[in-house]
């Protein structure tokens, strides 16, 4: 046992509520925190000394499954709202063009992005992060992160040309798919993510699932994003398919025999793979889902509601979704489609566009769902004894005790806007 001078003095939080989505919310809420994980959580006064947060919330830290953080540096998506997908991935394609061209200041630029959307996530209540990282992988670029992240190796090659560069790529980078035990590398978990159809072969997404399965690590894939992607899979023609065409990119052979979404689904599911996160799923169809209903302990949907809004898209199957049980988290994707970094404003819009979902299911959505899609440690999303304390505030003036959806009313107030208070604890490194 240590002596007493060296064990960590506790830390006890006072606040008017708390919110912590493994069981419902109290009023008069307290906790005791102790080397970063939370020892006792109470109600009423804590009866020692303690850090009075007065009116607020607390809730755990917001888990943003998906984006890209290599945009974190733009002030306004790109493109206009309401352009069709595929000009987007058309402006995305050209913005990078447009990037200096000396490779030493890329990567500079590009790390700097990278912290730039690190540090905007944390003033943003944001805990942990699913990050896409395009090729060429650089780890580095995400050292020393004050946040958790799970980065996604992001896998790229339609055609079988394109495909075999990416494998033998892949293979040449065994030191990047393991990260050094060192320091700057405690924050980083990995994963794979095969882009999406129009990018990757129906073959690969099969062997990177056995591959994430083999290595214990969730895989992300683009998904039923757009109507250009389900006119490319249903008929083989349409704005993606001539524009890889024009490119000398397109292979009708990467999609199998018999095109569907639900080929895909297949293809992950054959496989052991323990997370895998369907990314946007905006054209999810019956058969889609019946499969998803089947393997939902073992996939997340994850929907990204202003960008999902920024494309102008048909409305989203978030009802048949819940209804039939299938996880559902919500990431922001990157600010190449979005304004902001900011998970509680995607709740907010989930809260404002689907009356009928309640506060705690949106919480929910927000926080533990997104924290099992990334394979994080069991309680993270939560504020459960026990588990790593990733308190966040948030301003609850004006909620009364009898607030028959209290969660609702912080999601439908317009200033309250969450922020970490989760360095308070000691022995958080
Ligand atoms: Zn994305």
């Amino acid at each position: 046992m240590p002596a007493p001078s060296q064990v960590n003095p506790a830390t006890t939080v006072r606040a008017r509520w708390c919110f912590p989505v493994d069981q419902p919310g109290w009023e008069n809420a307290w906790l005791t925190l102790r080397d970063g994980r939370i020892l006792e959580r109470g109600k009423g006064p804590p009866g020692r000394p303690h850090i009075d947060l007065g009116d607020v919330a607390i809730l755990p830290g917001l888990i943003n499954p998906h984006t890209h953080l290599e945009f974190s540096n733009l002030n306004d998506p790109l493109g206009m709202a309401g352009t069709p997908f595929p000009e987007w991935v058309g402006a995305v394609i050209r913005w990078r063009r447009g990037q200096v061209s000396d490779p030493t200041i890329a990567r500079a630029m590009k790390t700097r992005a990278i912290q730039t959307g690190i540090a905007e996530s944390y003033r943003n209540g944001v805990y942990a992060i699913g990050e896409i990282a395009s090729p060429p992988w650089q780890d580095w670029q995400y050292a020393h992160s004050l946040l958790p992240i799970r980065l996604f190796h992001e896998f790229l090659g339609l055609t079988s040309e394109r495909s075999e560069a990416a494998w033998s790529y892949v293979a040449n980078l065994h030191e990047s798919m393991a990260p050094a035990a060192d320091s700057g590398y405690q924050q980083l978990q990995l994963g794979v993510s095969p882009h999406a159809p129009y990018t990757v072969r129906l073959e690969d997404v099969a062997r990177l699932g056995s591959k994430a399965a083999e290595r214990h690590q969730p895989l992300a894939m683009h998904l039923a994003e757009s109507p250009e992607e389900m006119e490319m899979i249903d008929r083989g023609s349409g704005a993606f398919v001539d524009m890889l065409r024009s490119v000398d990119a397109w292979d009708p052979n990467a999609l199998g025999s018999r095109p569907s979404i639900r080929a895909y689904l297949e293809a992950v599911f054959a496989s052991p793979v323990k997370q895998f996160l369907v990314v946007h799923g905006n054209f999810l169809r019956q058969e889609d889902l019946d499969l998803l209903q089947q393997f939902k302990d073992r996939a997340t949907v994850i929907y990204c509601p202003r960008t999902h809004a920024y494309f102008k898209h048909p409305a989203y199957p978030l009802q048949p979704l819940l209804s039939r049980g299938i996880p559902v988290a919500l990431g922001t994707d990157s600010r190449a489609s979005n304004p902001d970094l900011s998970p509680w404003r995607e709740a907010q819009s989930v809260a404002n566009n689907f009356p009928e979902i309640p506060g705690d299911q949106i919480l929910r959505m927000a926080t533990m769902n997104g924290a099992r899609a990334l394979m994080l440690e069991n309680g993270v999303g939560t504020l459960k004894t026990g588990t790593p304390w990733t308190g966040i505030a948030v301003d609850s003036r004006g909620l009364s005790s009898n607030e028959t959806d209290p969660l609702r009313f912080l999601l439908q107030k317009e200033d309250a806007h969450p922020y970490p208070v989760w360095p308070l604890a000691p022995g958080i490194s």
